[in-house]
């Protein structure tokens, strides 16, 4: 079935041929027709198979017709999201397809100032895109108001039942309306949280596609052992034999992020990092030069994982394990988007010998295991040379200091002989 046969109004489809999309992905067509009955729906579908969309066209449609019989005031549709920068990407993909009805949105999100949001808020929106802790600040503030509420989605809906955001959730629940349609998306699930999310809505219709393998089928995707302190090296070597690659490397923390980016200088490549401990600007600044692909490596904590469609990222390295499964799953998933293919590897090293069998097991195969000799990984090793500009410039500024101390003396000698 084409896009063009649905029963949706003709501007959207305008849209959406204007994106290129011609028909409906495994998911778009399971669950549109569920959304647009006014269903409650959990869909879990791999990474990259355009549930954005599955949820964005029913939306905007249901909407539209709204607008079309009565205006009226409020928020209509609530989507949660974990990350500013995925907020963001959503609300991108509801402004192309929202062009040609009456359905206006907007994105709230922290690490920005309040105000211009507050002003975009007054004016009135339909659609309104929020990462959770901007989001319950506003609705205190009282500058949100929830209570016209007819559809709430919950994307990377996992991540958004668990700890970290379960609570925020569960206050924001209190200031919506019982009767309204609840979407949760997702590629992974545990039964745990898919319990929490039946718990929130009537009668939930559950969509799963492709449960057995959750990594997405054109990803091809390999771990290697490579030591803590050999990574940098493995990883700079295979940066510099593919320069033209675009390449997103995951780090387990901030600080490991920009170590790593010093160390890749000092082996003569080019690097950007984006984490939480950078400014918003900047990691806008980050994700747009990678995404136009004007810098080919980026160095991403998790905040990066969830999510994101940046095209074309021909190569994923885990340059330390995820500590979940469903973590790699969604790190190894920001490449392969749509109909793309891509690759990923994970560097493994003895002390993450223990994570790695988690990985394995909750992931139902163990990852393929790339075998790399002795003798490869000692010339691998030996190829990179480093240079060590801090170290020379301190080597340059000692001596400077010396040999000025020399002159003084020399002087004072000079002065205490004659
Ligand atoms: P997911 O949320 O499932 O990880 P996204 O919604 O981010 O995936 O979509 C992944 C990519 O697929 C995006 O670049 C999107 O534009 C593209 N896409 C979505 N739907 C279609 C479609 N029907 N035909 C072709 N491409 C699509
Ligand atoms: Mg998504």
């Amino acid at each position: 079935m084409k896009f063009e046969e649905y029963p949706i109004s003709d501007g959207i489809k305008k849209s959406i041929s204007k994106q290129g999309f011609k028909k409906p992905t495994d998911i778009q067509y399971k669950a549109i027709p569920n959304i647009l009955r006014g269903e409650d729906v959990l869909a879990i579908a791999q990474t990259g198979t355009g549930k954005t969309a599955a949820f964005v066209i029913p939306i905007l449609h249901l909407l539209h017709i709204k607008k079309t019989v009565r205006k009226s005031k409020g928020i209509k549709c609530l989507v949660m999201a974990p990350t500013h920068e995925l907020a963001l990407q959503i609300h991108e993909v509801f402004i192309s397809l929202a062009k040609h009805t009456k359905v206006s949105s907007s994105c709230i999100h922290g690490g920005v100032d309040q105000d211009p949001q507050k002003e975009k808020l007054a004016e009135g929106v339909d659609v309104l895109i929020a990462t959770p802790g901007r989001l319950f600040d506003l609705v205190s503030q009282g500058d949100v108001k929830l209570d016209k509420l007819e559809i709430l989605v919950l994307d990377e809906a996992d991540h958004m039942l668990d700890l970290g955001f379960i609570k925020d959730i569960q206050d924001l629940m209190r200031h919506i309306p019982p009767h309204r349609q609840t979407l949760f998306f997702s590629a992974t699930i545990t039964e745990k949280i898919k319990k929490l999310a039946y718990s929130l809505v009537t009668n939930p219709i559950r969509i799963q596609i492709s449960p057995k393998d959750p990594v997405a089928k054109n990803i091809e995707h390999a771990l290697a052992f490579i030591e803590m302190e050999d990574k940098r090296y493995f990883l700079g070597n295979m940066l510099q034999e593919h320069p033209e690659r675009k390449t997103l490397v995951f780090v387990r923390t901030k600080v490991r992020a920009e170590r790593l980016k010093s160390a890749l200088d000092r082996q003569g490549v080019e690097a950007i990092t984006i984490h939480g401990d950078k400014e918003q600007k900047q990691r806008e600044e980050s994700m747009q030069a990678f995404r136009k692909g004007d810098q080919k490596t980026l160095i991403a904590t998790d905040i990066s994982a969830r999510g994101i469609d940046v095209p074309n990222v021909d190569f994923v390295v885990n340059y330390d394990l995820p500590d979940s499964a469903e973590q790699y799953v969604h790190r190894v998933g920001r490449t392969g988007r749509g109909r793309e293919k891509g690759q990923a590897l994970s560097f493994c090293a003895t002390e993450e010998l223990e994570l790695l069998e988690e990985i394995d097991t909750n992931l139902g195969k163990p990852i393929a295991r790339m075998e790399i000799s002795k003798k490869d990984y000692q010339m691998t090793k030996n190829s990179i040379v480093e240079k060590n500009e801090d170290n020379w410039q301190k080597l340059l500024d000692a001596a400077a200091i010396e040999q000025k101390a020399y002159e003084k003396m020399k002087s004072k000698r000079r002065k205490g002989k004659k």
